[in-house]
């Protein structure tokens, strides 16, 4: 059985074709540029050459039209027919308080991912798009929608509820939701296996560092807290997302700058973070060049970024009561030993130990770094976020 596996943004469609015999990828690709001028299709086949296409797309619509064109292509193309697709799996940012698990598409499915348009305005429109794209595009064949949002429905009241009246829980839905929920918990299942832990109890805790980022705590797989919130603003310091502000910073900065909120929770989730703290960039790599110039202010960043890290991890070991595993992984988690080795020298009081050379050649690769009397074990954990929704919709199709 073959799985396309579609990740729509306002302007963009990414997309897998997965063999779920043995999980290899057939092709994956992007559209960029959906709805603007200059629309272009890359499409990367396994075993074949690269293949470029620009040509308007004026719609989500056309984009799959593209990609199913480029699939079944006589030369760049990895099947002879549509027929071989059985389901599609697609990212969809939020299902808001009613949905907790990744379902079929159906109606009412559709339904609630509109409802949720307020709390995901960017992603969950674009969602809906692609997902009624497929439906045009391939009559009959199933969708399966994989929530960013499902993996934090697993948290309790006292972690998931903000201190607030109960109204805008019950009215507006107003609640710790967490964000990269898909990758949380791959990452965090890929965990207990490798590292021989109990499937049940093993308390873990992932550190997804990509542009954006975010942490969870998580016994047995099951979420028990994560640091995004409503939206994915909250929790750490991100490339250009400041992370946690006291709320009053809004309304200060928006009547001293004669704003409005939106203004700026743009800044808020568009010029802060990495990029403001270092006046560098929002690129670790881009980060770690100016460091090693003797960048004052990317140093001080980097710091920064590492001390808000560190102090949620302290958080959730206390929430564990003891954690048995810290995973890195996403871009910064899966390529950075500068983080991981400042992550880890502040664990040392806890009786953290890596080995340095290791975490120096770790680079995008499933590896131990921990050494054998360490107090919990610390891994590099490569998030699959297209596979885990591959291995849903296999699931419930
Ligand atoms: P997202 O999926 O959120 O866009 P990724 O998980 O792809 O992000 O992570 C992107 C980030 O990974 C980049 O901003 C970059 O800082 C970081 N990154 C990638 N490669 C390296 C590297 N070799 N060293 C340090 N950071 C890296």
């Amino acid at each position: 059985m073959k799985i396309l596996v579609l990740n729509c943004g306002s302007s963009s469609l990414k997309y897998q074709l997965i063999d779920m015999e043995d999980e290899s990828v057939l092709a994956k690709g992007l559209c960029e540029r959906i709805g603007i001028d200059g629309s272009k299709l890359t499409h990367r086949p396994a075993g074949k050459a690269n293949f470029e296409l620009e040509t308007p797309m004026p719609d989500h619509k056309r984009a799959v039209e593209l990609v199913m064109d480029a699939l079944l292509d006589k030369e760049h193309g990895v099947i002879g027919s549509a027929d071989e697709i059985g389901a599609i799996g697609h990212r969809v940012l939020h299902g808001g308080k009613e949905i907790t698990q990744s379902c079929v598409v159906t109606p009412h499915v559709k339904d609630v991912i509109r409802e949720c348009f307020d709390l995901g305005p960017l992603h969950n429109p674009a969602n809906l798009i692609g997902i009624e794209a497929c439906e045009a595009a391939m009559p009959g064949k199933k969708n399966v929608a994989v929530f960013d949002t499902s993996f934090g429905m697993g948290m309790e009241p006292k972690a998931y509820r903000y201190a607030i009246p109960d109204k805008y829980y019950d009215e507006y839905g107003v609640r710790r939701y967490g964000f990269h929920g898909t990758s949380h918990d791959f990452v965090s299942h890929e965990a207990l296996k490798y590292l021989g832990l109990d499937p049940e109890k093993g308390k873990v805790i992932v550190c997804h560092l990509g542009n954006g980022a975010s942490i969870s705590a998580s016994i047995g797989g099951v979420c028990v807290d994560t640091s995004m919130g409503l939206t994915p603003l909250e929790g750490l310091i991100m490339g250009t997302r400041s992370g946690d502000v006291d709320a009053a910073v809004v309304q200060y900065i928006t009547n001293k700058e004669g704003w409005t909120v939106d203004d700026t929770l743009n800044m808020l989730n568009k010029q802060s973070g990495m990029l403001a703290l270092t006046g560098v960039s929002s690129d670790f790599r881009d980060i770690e060049a100016a460091i090693n110039e003797g960048n004052e202010k990317a140093r001080i960043g980097m710091e920064a970024y590492v001390h808000r890290l560190v102090k949620y991890i302290g958080a959730y070991n206390t929430i564990l009561k003891g954690a048995d595993a810290i995973a890195f992984t996403a871009g910064v988690g899966e390529n950075g030993p500068l983080v991981r080795r400042m992550v880890c020298e502040y664990l040392e009081f806890l009786g953290v130990k890596i080995d340095e050379e290791e975490n120096k050649k770790a680079y995008g690769k499933q590896v131990v770094l921990s050494t054998e009397d360490s107090s919990i074990k610390i891994a590099v954990i490569p998030t699959n976020e297209e596979l885990a929704i591959a291995r849903d919709t296999l699931r419930l199709i």
